[in-house]
């Protein structure tokens, strides 16, 4: 039972098709948004799919040019128990956004909170310390999933002892310190993702099945067989979903 806990459905160029063959496949997966308003129309893209989810976001990167957009927000949240993709990016490239992320993570943090806890699908690149910060700050938001985690050893273990869970791809398992971060996480805080379409294999966007090479990954780094991380993995995933109910 393959799960991708962070996938951009709606952004593949032909999104109906890559939904069907999740839909095959058997597949559970949280498709983010990285706007506000697509998140009705990526909705209606998996209506009748019973195992995909779709996440309320705003991406960090968009911050800036969408923060009009939060209003939609306070409707929206009422009919999701899914926030992604949201967070901070920290990178050469975002830095100078940095207050409108802030304004919008925060918005999402603080709208997650009146809703009574969401479900938190986070993006933290070169920002760790900050988003942790964050979360700190808004301790009823939800339980919070850092997708991708890139910071430092120090940064992970004060996301481990905040409650953190981790969703792990490919595109960590095949780095060095992707590898090393997902050595120290705790086993039943791990989910597999891909990111795609963002997160390419062989020059080729990551499909959501790609989880299984993450998977692959997991199961020789932490020697274990293929089908016990895949049901540690499916064990994690249900309960976390209990967690949220
Ligand atoms: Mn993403």
């Amino acid at each position: 039972m393959l799960i991708d806990l962070h996938v951009h459905l709606d952004l593949y160029p032909d999104p109906r098709h890559v939904v069907a063959e999740v839909v095959r496949r058997e597949m559970h997966a949280l498709c983010m948004t990285t706007t506000p308003s697509a998140w009705a129309g990526t909705s209606a893209l998996v209506e009748n799919c019973k195992r995909i989810r779709v996440g309320l976001g705003l991406h960090p990167q968009l911050a800036q040019e969408r923060l009009f957009e939060l209003p939609l927000v306070d409707e929206y949240i009422k009919k999701t128990r899914y926030v992604g993709e949201i967070g901070l990016d920290g990178s050469p490239a975002h830095k100078k956004s940095m207050e409108s992320q802030r304004r919008a993570f925060g918005y999402m943090l603080s709208c997650s909170t009146s809703a009574g806890g969401r479900f938190l699908s986070i993006h933290s690149r070169g920002a760790t310390t900050a988003v942790l910060d964050m979360l700190a700050s808004y301790p009823d938001a939800g339980i919070p999933i850092l997708h991708w985690f890139s910071g430092n050893a120090a940064e992970l273990r004060r996301a481990i002892e905040m409650g953190c869970w981790f969703s792990v791809g490919p595109g960590m398992t095949r780095t060095q310190k992707g590898s090393a971060h997902f050595m120290s996480m705790p086993e039943d805080r791990i989910i597999t993702e891909t990111d795609g379409p963002f997160f390419r294999i062989n020059d080729q966007p990551a499909m959501p099945w790609n989880v299984e090479d993450a998977l692959r990954d997991m199961s020789n780094m932490r020697d274990m067989d293929y089908l016990e991380i895949t049901s540690i993995i499916y064990n994690n995933f249900n309960r976390l979903v209990r967690l949220l109910s």
